[in-house]
């Protein structure tokens, strides 16, 4: 058996983070944070309502009305220490909203496993002065072009 990375036994726990969510749009999305070396792990989110709220979102699998889901990376991030800098695993590339929240963290690396339809977020991200990164069939992390990023439907950038 292959020894996994680190950044795929990250990757590893935001898929299984996201295995917890109960949107109602059936989208579960995980986010782990953690240090720069990948020793330590700094704080876990995934999709869902606020505490104490209903467990009905309001949505579901066939509408696109918005449900009332904090967002993983949300989740994640008012749990996440300021300070040191930080590197974030999320199995959904993030929203414009998530990726401003982001910036005024102190996460500087972001690692995202499938890309939204929405790439603004990406682009917010590099923007800020983020780095972004997909995780390679070898476990490694490969920087996002970001050229194509900032480039493509960038006329507000
Ligand atoms: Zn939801
Ligand atoms: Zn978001």
């Amino acid at each position: 058996m292959m020894r996994p990375t680190r950044h795929q036994m990250f990757a590893d726990f935001a898929r299984t983070a996201a295995l917890r969510s109960i949107c109602g749009r059936l989208i579960q999305v995980g986010c782990i944070i953690t240090n720069m070396s990948g020793t330590n792990i700094k704080s876990i989110g995934y999709n869902g309502p606020a505490r104490g709220k209903s467990h009905s979102c309001g949505g579901s699998p066939d509408s696109t009305i918005k449900c009332s889901c904090i967002h993983a990376e949300a989740n994640a991030l008012v749990k996440a220490p300021y300070g040191p800098r930080l590197r974030l695993y999320t199995t959904l590339s993030p929203c414009p909203s998530c990726a401003d929240l982001i910036l005024n963290s102190t996460v500087s690396e972001v690692v995202f496993l499938e890309e939204y339809r929405n790439p603004e977020g990406i682009r917010t991200l590099l923007q800020g002065g983020i780095s972004v990164f997909g995780l390679g069939d070898d476990g490694e992390l490969y920087e996002v072009d970001r050229d194509f990023f900032l480039q493509s439907g960038g006329s507000n950038g």
